[in-house]
């Protein structure tokens, strides 16, 4: 059976992108098959994984969505990156498909219909979203079986996440009546503030019980933004690292739920 989540929030920098790579990467120490499909047209993800100029490639994402739209075959165009996790990349041309999207059939599914076919393939399928709540998020919503929604830890971010959870309703409502929160996760979070506390109680005055937030919480660290440079993840760069670790758990957590 193979799990597809949205890691989605329309603000940038909250971080989907590293939570993306680290939590795919988290998967596949544990023995899973991972997709991660960048939904991003500024190809953080891609790059994030080695690809540096991904709007150099032969196939990424934006073509595969353009064959769908035009019921061509799909053309392959998955890389595999060395800490043995598949990368479906993405570039610029996404935001051209945003726009044929408009008049395409079934508009809100054309994602859908690739990730469909990749099931079979994978334990896991992680889609990374762009900070916007466009039609491709809602193609990536409408994809999924759940959303992780990493936020920062702090007040205003916490509270801009009304907008997201009804885009969330939404999509449920009309197009993927399945999804589900998989759970928020709190992330750069500062030892010395010391926030998880009221982060988590306002979290639950505005969002009630409806979505789960997880144990794990991510540190805030310098080490951290020294990834997507990389090209590898936070285990590649220093497995005991607390971000590592805080990784780590959030995969054990992410696993039980299965
Ligand atoms: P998004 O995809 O939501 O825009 P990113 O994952 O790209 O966010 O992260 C935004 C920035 O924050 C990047 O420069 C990234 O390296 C940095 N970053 C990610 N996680 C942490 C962390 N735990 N502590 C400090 N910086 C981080
Ligand atoms: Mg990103």
């Amino acid at each position: 059976m193979c799990k597809v989540i949205s890691i989605c929030n329309q603000k940038g920098g909250v971080p989907k992108t590293t939570t993306t790579v680290n939590l795919g990467v988290g998967l596949v120490r544990e023995g899973k098959k991972v997709l991660v499909i960048d939904a991003d047209p500024q190809g953080n993800l891609s790059q994030s994984l080695g690809i540096m100029n991904p709007d150099e490639l032969d196939v990424a994402l934006p073509d595969i969505m353009e064959q769908i739209i035009m019921d061509k075959d799909v053309t392959e165009g998955i890389v595999q990156h060395e800490e043995g996790i598949d990368l479906m990349p993405c570039n610029i041309n996404l935001s051209g498909v945003n726009v044929s999207l408009v008049n395409a059939m079934s508009r809100e599914f054309v994602l859908k219909t690739y990730v469909e076919s990749m099931r079979e393939f994978y334990d896991y399928i992680l889609i990374d979203c762009m900070p916007s709540l466009g039609m491709i998020t809602v193609n990536s919503l409408t994809a999924a079986d759940s959303v992780l929604i990493p936020v920062q830890a702090a007040y205003l971010p916490v509270k801009g996440l009304e907008q997201l959870i009804t885009t969330i309703c939404r999509v449920k409502k009309h197009l993927n009546p399945s999804i589900r929160f998989e759970g928020i996760l709190i992330s750069m979070l500062n030892a010395r503030t010391n926030y998880a506390k009221d982060i988590m109680e306002l979290i639950n005055e505005y969002y009630g019980d409806s979505v789960p937030i997880f144990e794990s919480k991510i540190p805030f660290s310098v080490k951290a933004s020294e990834i997507s440079a990389a090209g590898v993840s936070i285990f590649s760069l220093d497995k005991k690292h607390p971000v590592a670790k805080a990784y780590e758990e959030l995969t054990k957590e992410v696993i039980a739920h299965e």
